[in-house]
C-alpha cells in the first residue's frame, strides 16, 4: 500500500463528509432560494394629501435572505412570512396593505395564464369611507370658495 493511502482514516474521511454535505447543504439552499421567483400580489388602499383615494394593487417578489435563512434551518422557502408590508416611499399612506402570501384568498389564479386579485372587504370599506370623506372635504372647500 502507498504511502499517500495510508493517511486516509476513517476519522479523515468521516470529516471530509461532513464539510462536503454542509457545503453541499448551503449551496443547494442557496440556489432554491435564489430560483423561486414567485411574483404575488399586494392589495392596498392608497391615501395621499390632496388626491383622490384609490385601492391599488402592485407584484412584489419575496427577498433572498430570509427564505435562503429559513431553507437553511430545514424550513419551507415559501409562504407568509417572508414580505415587509409599508414598504412604500414615505408621503404616500398604503394603508391596510396585504400580502397574498399570508391572505392566499385574495388572488385568483384559474390557470397558470390566468391571475386576478380582489381587495379584501375591510380594504373595500376604508375605500368607500375614504371617498366619504373626501367629498365632503371636497364640498366644504366648495363652500368656502363662495365666499
Ligand atoms: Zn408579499
Amino acid at each position: 500500500m502507498s504511502r499517500s493511502l495510508k493517511r486516509f482514516t476513517v476519522r479523515g474521511v468521516m470529516a471530509l463528509l461532513f464539510v462536503l454535505a454542509v457545503l453541499l447543504h448551503v449551496g443547494r439552499t442557496a440556489y432554491r432560494a435564489a430560483s423561486i421567483r414567485d411574483k404575488h400580489f399586494h392589495t392596498y388602499v392608497l391615501s395621499r394629501e390632496h388626491e383622490f383615494p384609490a385601492s391599488g394593487v402592485a407584484a412584489a417578489g419575496s427577498p433572498f435572505w430570509p427564505r435562503f435563512w429559513r431553507g437553511l434551518l430545514g424550513m419551507p422557502c415559501a409562504g407568509p412570512g417572508f414580505c415587509r408590508v409599508n414598504r412604500f416611499p414615505p408621503g404616500w399612506a398604503y394603508l391596510l396593505e396585504t400580502c397574498e402570501l399570508e391572505h392566499p384568498e385574495i388572488a385568483w389564479r384559474p390557470n397558470p395564464y390566468t391571475v386576478g386579485w380582489s381587495h379584501t372587504q375591510a380594504q373595500k370599506e376604508l375605500e368607500e369611507r375614504l371617498k366619504e370623506i373626501y367629498a365632503a372635504r371636497e364640498r366644504v372647500q366648495v363652500l368656502f370658495d363662495g365666499f
